[in-house]
């Protein structure tokens, strides 16, 4: 594995780090000596994870935190300044994809994926602003998805969240680009996770067949890439990044 240097005493947190690419970047992290939180709702997977970077001589906590929550993330705020203090380096990585024909329109679902990937990311930036733009440089890194520039039936309102979050970390860098702030908007293709879990049963034969074309990147894949940006010196800001497996087009 790649080492790291620059990371090592940063202060992290990393949203819907109970799997995938989330807990693979809070063990990067960690492994090149950043202190890193674990935010998501399911306590117990963070929890062993956390545990798991602290015995391998690492620095992690576990935050149980819902990012569609305001009171959640609050007190999710509060818990990591009590244990960490400032925190300088942000991935917004928590997301969901509940894909179905937008003719068969399902409003509780839009609804969850608007205020996951979208809404959510955004709360939980504002509830670190004053941490990012406090004194010293700091990261704000925004997982989004090759989604955003693809026109993908059934996925309708999943890639319009992406593109969504694509187009504000643009807009992100020209307010915390001055600051001081690192935005870095990061848009993988397939990476092996349990993201295509929530995908109801009439989606998935399309879904094994599209996967099946090309071999996924591995979460550790996309979690080096996030170490590799944010490890850069302060003035260099890698903006924009797409990664796909080699074989998807
Ligand atoms: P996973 O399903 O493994 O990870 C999603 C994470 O988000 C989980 O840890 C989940 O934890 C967390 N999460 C979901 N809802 C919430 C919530 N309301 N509050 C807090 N945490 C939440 O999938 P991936 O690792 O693949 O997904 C990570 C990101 O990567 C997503 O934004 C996804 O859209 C994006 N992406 C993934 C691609 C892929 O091919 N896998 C391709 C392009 C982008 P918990 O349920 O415990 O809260």
């Amino acid at each position: 594995m790649t080492n790291y240097e620059n990371l090592a005493g940063r202060t992290a947190v990393v949203t819907g780090a109970a799997s995938g690419i989330g807990a693979a970047t809070a063990r990067v992290l960690a492994s090149n000596g950043a202190r890193v939180a674990l935010l998501a709702r399911r306590l117990d997977r963070i929890t062993e994870l956390a545990e798991k970077i602290n015995a391998d001589g690492g620095q992690a906590i576990a935050v149980a935190a819902d990012v569609t929550s305001d009171s959640s993330i609050a007190a999710a705020v509060s818990a990591v300044h009590a244990a960490f203090g400032r925190v300088d380096l942000l991935v917004n990585n928590a997301g969901v994809m509940l894909p179905r024909p937008v003719t068969e329109g399902n409003f509780a679902e839009w609804q969850r994926m608007v205020d996951t990937n979208f809404l959510g990311l955004l709360r939980v930036t504002q509830a670190f602003n004053d941490d990012l733009t406090a004194d010293g440089p700091a990261d704000l890194v925004n997982i989004s998805s090759v989604g955003a520039h693809m026109t993908f039936p059934e996925y309708d309102v999943y890639v319009a969240t992406k593109a969504a979050v694509t187009h504000l970390s643009n807009n992100l860098r020209a307010t915390y680009g001055p600051l001081g702030v690192r935005v870095t908007n990061i848009e993988p293709g397939m990476v092996a996770t349990e993201l295509v879990d929530h995908v109801r049963e009439e989606g998935k034969a399309f879904l094994d067949e599209y996967v099946a074309s090309m071999q996924p990147m591995s979460a550790d894949e996309l979690a080096d890439i996030v170490a590799y940006t944010t490890s850069r010196p302060p003035n260099v800001n890698l903006r924009q990044i797409m990664a796909l497996p080699t074989s998807q087009y």
